[in-house]
């Protein structure tokens, strides 16, 4: 089943490179319905937005429950570069998302397995199914080469 959300997830990546560009850290979302098609794409905006909220999740989610029309994404998947931190593993139980998909685990602010794992967090009365490592090692590349970039420069 991975495999089925390699498209989607170099969507992902195309937007986390646009983010790159802009001098964001390079991380790119996309929201599917429950068809498979994308309703909602986001990237990391934080800087040029200064919103402490603008992770490449949540500018995603919004757009898709606003091409939606309601809060709820029931029935969709969120596909991102980047395991979420705990503000998007909270949203995307929020948001009643069927679904996590993600690229490169990220061991040090990771919520979705590494140092917690709010989304299957059985407390919670919303467990959204999870896809860990989908082009893991592209999107973390990605990464590598910003933080890199950034040290010589
Ligand atoms: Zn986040």
């Amino acid at each position: 089943m991975p495999e089925s959300f390699v498209p989607a997830m170099r969507l992902a990546l195309a937007e986390a490179r646009r983010a790159f560009e802009e001098g964001e850290i390079p991380i790119g979302a996309v929201v599917l319905d429950a068809s498979g098609e994308v309703i909602g794409t986001g990237r990391n905006d934080r800087e040029r937005s200064a919103d402490p909220t603008g992770h490449a999740e949540i500018v995603a989610m919004r757009r898709a429950a606003s091409s939606l029309g309601e809060w709820r994404l029931s029935g969709c998947t969120l596909v991102v570069t980047l395991e979420p931190c705990t503000m998007c593993a909270g949203a995307s139980v929020q948001a009643r998302l069927d679904r996590v998909v993600y690229g490169a685990v990220d061991p040090k602010a990771g919520a979705v397995g590494s140092l917690w794992d709010v989304v299957r967090d059985r407390r919670l009365n919303h467990r959204p199914e999870v896809v860990a490592e989908v082009l893991a090692d592209e999107c973390g590349a990605l990464l590598i080469e910003f933080f890199t970039d950034r040290r010589v420069g």
